[in-house]
């Protein structure tokens, strides 16, 4: 048991979807996972450290045509890793399987987009960037009385643990939380990103642990073509195409203004927030919490297919509806979640406790003032 009770957005979804599923998973519950990965390929976390690269703050100021190869290096890199760590957990070797055709397909295609994308998105990066890939822990409120730090029943606090893809300041000095999206099914829509809740709690946390206020959400698109369309490629600079650049839009929703940068495979939407929505998020988070950390919930499934068929514990589940002990197939298919929320080696900042001494001791970034 950790000295503190953590917890982060995929639990927090989990806990939404369906209190069985989160009870099966979250690291403060029983804390299993596949012992087989579902896939050998996350190409959305390949590409988002890409772009950590490409944003990197330390070379913002670089010239784009030396950070762009280094970028797409980290988009290697981590298909690399992600290939090693499915070999190692399978004990199978891709070569010998169809998924390495699937892989190198997914390798090149990423390349592809990464290289449109450094021809596009100079004109829409009006910014300087500030964080990316920050790591950090902020205390939950209790919703009971909000000047003070939500505890759990066995007295440890309660720390919501979350990631930013990227944190930017405006020419106006303002702080925007930016979102990068791997489209498979094309853009979203305008309201999906309008009621993007993870990027309203990362606002909120943000807001707590770095004490700056933010002034809107940018939700940075990036879309894979369909199979019937020419890549992006094809319309890219660097493949003799003109350069067009994105096309600036102002939408009027309600009483605010959207800006979105347009392109056929990139889009980017810039969100003003207003208080509520960033504060609703933080009362969302802490009422959540405040259930999340009771030792006699209810942990009832909520069988719907659209949560069902992406839920990684259907067949303990199933066991546990027809009346029988799940125990067997948690021994024989599951295994103690290991992935750890810091990688050594991973671009990005942390803050906060960072859990990954080989002994589960929490080392404190930054300490807090001493008390009386
Ligand atoms: S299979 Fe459905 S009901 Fe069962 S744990 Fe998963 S999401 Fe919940």
């Amino acid at each position: 048991m950790g000295t503190d009770f953590i917890i982060r957005p995929w639990e927090r979804e989990l806990f939404l979807g369906c209190r069985r599923a989160w009870d099966f998973g979250a690291h403060e519950r029983q804390g299993y996972e596949a012992a087989q990965p579902a896939s050998f390929l996350d190409l959305e976390r390949a590409v988002k450290d890409a772009l950590a690269v490409y944003y990197f703050p330390g070379m913002w100021d670089w010239n784009r045509a030396i950070v762009a190869p280094l970028a797409t290096e980290g988009f290697a890199k981590a298909l690399r890793t992600q290939r090693t760590a499915y070999q190692a957990s399978t004990a199978a070797t891709l070569e010998d399987d169809e998924e390495a055709a699937g892989w190198e397909a997914a390798s090149a295609a990423g390349r592809r987009m990464l290289a449109a994308y450094y021809d596009w998105a100079p004109k829409a990066d009006k910014w300087t960037t500030v964080q990316v890939e920050a790591l950090f822990d902020v205390t939950i409120p209790d919703p009971a009385r909000p000047d003070h730090g939500l505890l759990a029943a066995d007295g440890r606090g309660v720390l919501y643990r979350l990631r930013v893809d990227l944190v930017v300041v405006d020419k106006a000095g303002r702080n925007w939380i930016v979102e990068h999206r791997l489209c498979e099914d094309g853009f979203a829509e305008l309201d999906d990103l309008l009621l993007d809740d993870i990027a309203l709690t990362r606002s909120w946390a943000w807001e707590q642990g770095f004490l700056g206020k933010v002034a809107g959400t940018i939700h940075n698109e990036l879309r894979f073509p369909r199979p019937d369309e020419p890549g992006p490629e094809a319309a890219s600079p660097s493949a003799g195409a003109p350069s067009t650049g994105p096309d600036v839009e102002w939408i009027k929703v309600g009483g605010r203004h959207v800006r979105r940068y347009n392109g056929p495979w990139f889009r980017r939407t810039r969100i003003r927030r207003k208080r509520e929505e960033i504060e609703g998020a933080g009362v969302r988070v802490a009422e959540q919490g405040r259930l999340m950390a009771r030792t006699d919930l209810d942990c009832y499934p909520t069988p719907e297919w659209s949560t069902c068929r992406p839920c990684d514990f259907r067949e303990p589940c199933l066991a546990l509806m027809q009346g029988n002990d799940p125990q067997p197939a948690l021994a024989e298919h599951y295994r103690p979640r290991v992935r750890k929320d810091f990688e050594e080696g991973r671009l990005g900042s942390v803050w906060g406790y960072v859990p990954h001494r080989p002994d589960q001791t929490h080392v404190r970034l930054n300490p807090p003032p001493p008390g009386p």
